[in-house]
């Protein structure tokens, strides 16, 4: 460019639907086209193309992508849709619904957008447009950022199509993905939420190899990926923890304070029979893993996920359930009442449960364990604890912020009321004053 003028950047637009994992995917589309000097645009008027990021996990996230597919179409007319389901039979699930896309390209194929982009609006790369900050673009608030170690899943639970449409596990190598948490910690992250599909499996594709932290040799393999993370100095929250034996590997790291007293481990059931039609691990050891883990680690929190209405469920089954759930005590619990989602093998059992049962069912899981919940945090009242700050006071005078409790979006909140002033990505000592079904309220002892 010899006139000293700037063509201008061609602005895109983008929709992320879908889990933390779509939503990395995002960030490094992102991340890129701001490299090569695109603008981001958040309205369709605005916007020269438009990205959708779908998800195909549930029929109800199926149809809020069609949904979302069809509205940036009419609002824009210039779309490439990625993701969960463009990856749908190859892309022809989506690219026959709607043959007026510019392109359709499954999970984890950010460079094949890219180009589809570059087709439609060539690169405006212009050294003084290339500015990124360090650590990336993130779509979430500065202070945390998720962290994807691997794609894809090995396993075959019958209510899921996730490997179907995701692949088999590929992890990413260790060096990588230290280099990228040292650069987000460097960009002001405070909480490092690892995610996977299964991040317990880590490392298992590529057979523990060996690779490279700045010069030093390590196995590619989960305790040490933690062990490394909590180095960092920063909260390393880990996500979807499939029940294997590994986890309680990691509980000891958990007790020695290097990653946070945090477990997400989806059980999805309770019932012996139900777990094996499931294709889940067994029941029988649970609560005895819950105990174990309570014992080399009293302050850690576990959440779990668990699915009612699974193809001939009983009632009896059912109450198993709830009977485990009285027994666990589990600190935080999210429910689906079972979807059929297209192509799940678990469609093919015996035994479909009418929708509103399926309902009526999570619905008495929920409040069974709202009155858990709130047992269990009463018991926190007088204690002080640790919170990262999320937003800073309102005109209420109450600032939001998590405990090691609570991971965003999914858990409670701990709201801090009176002075003295804090802002998003500060840690405080909170001294609990009351407590809800789901959040606490404290005040400021330190900062
Ligand atoms: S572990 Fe099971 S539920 Fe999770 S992604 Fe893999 S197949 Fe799906």
């Amino acid at each position: 460019m010899t006139s000293g003028k700037f063509k201008k950047p061609p602005k895109i637009g983008f929709i992320s639907l879908g889990c933390p994992k779509a939503l990395v995917d995002t960030e490094r589309i992102v991340t890129d086209l701001r490299a090569e000097g695109y603008l981001i645009s958040s309205t369709y008027k605005d916007s020269d193309l438009v990205i959708v990021n779908t998800c195909g996990f549930i029929d109800a996230a199926v149809e809020e992508s069609l949904q979302a597919i069809a509205e940036a179409l009419d609002e824009n007319g210039k779309v490439i849709v990625t993701g969960c389901l463009g990856g749908k039979d190859r892309g022809s699930f989506i690219s026959m619904k709607f043959p007026q896309l510019l392109g359709v390209t499954g999970p984890d194929e950010a460079d094949r957008v890219l180009e589809l982009v570059h087709e439609n609006f060539p690169s405006p790369h212009e050294p003084f447009l290339d500015l990124i900050p360090r650590g990336g673009v993130r779509l979430t608030p500065r202070h945390y950022a998720y962290l994807k170690i691997a794609e894809g899943c090995n396993h075959h639970c019958s209510f899921c199509i996730i490997p179907s449409l995701r692949g088999k596990l590929v992890s990413r190598p260790i060096g990588s993905i230290m280099r990228e948490a040292e650069n987000l910690v460097r960009a002001g992250v405070k909480e490092l939420l690892v995610i996977a599909q299964d991040t317990v499996a880590y490392g298992v594709d590529v057979k523990y190899r060996l690779d490279f932290i700045g010069g030093r040799a390590v196995k590619t393999n989960v305790k040490v990926l933690f062990e490394e993370l909590g180095k960092l100095g920063v909260w390393v929250r880990a996500h979807y923890m499939y029940p294997y034996p590994v986890v309680d590997d990691l509980v000891p790291l958990m007790a020695e304070g290097k990653i946070l007293p945090y477990l997400d481990v989806p059980f999805q059931h309770a019932q012996p029979r139900v777990l094996k039609a499931m294709k889940r691990p067994g029941s029988e050891s649970n609560m005895e893993r819950i105990n174990a883990w309570r014992s080399i680690c009293p302050e850690i929190t576990i959440r779990s996920t668990f699915i009612t209405g699974f193809p001939g469920e009983t009632e009896e089954e059912f109450q198993y359930l709830l009977d485990f759930l009285e027994e666990a005590r589990l600190d935080r619990v999210g429910c689906f009442a079972y979807s059929p989602v297209e192509g799940a093998a678990a469609n093919d059992l015996p035994g479909a449960i009418p929708q509103e049962v399926r309902e009526e069912r999570r619905s008495r899981l929920m409040a069974l364990q709202e009155k858990i919940s709130r047992d269990v945090l009463s018991r926190k009242v007088g204690s002080t604890i640790r919170v990262l700050v999320d937003e800073a006071p309102g005109d209420d005078g109450i600032a939001v912020a998590r405990s090691a409790s609570d991971a965003p979006d999914i858990d409670g909140l701990v709201l801090i009321e009176g002075g003295p002033m804090v802002l998003p990505g500060d840690f405080v000592d909170v001294k609990i004053t009351r407590s809800e079904d789901y959040d606490l309220y404290g005040k400021i002892v330190k900062k």
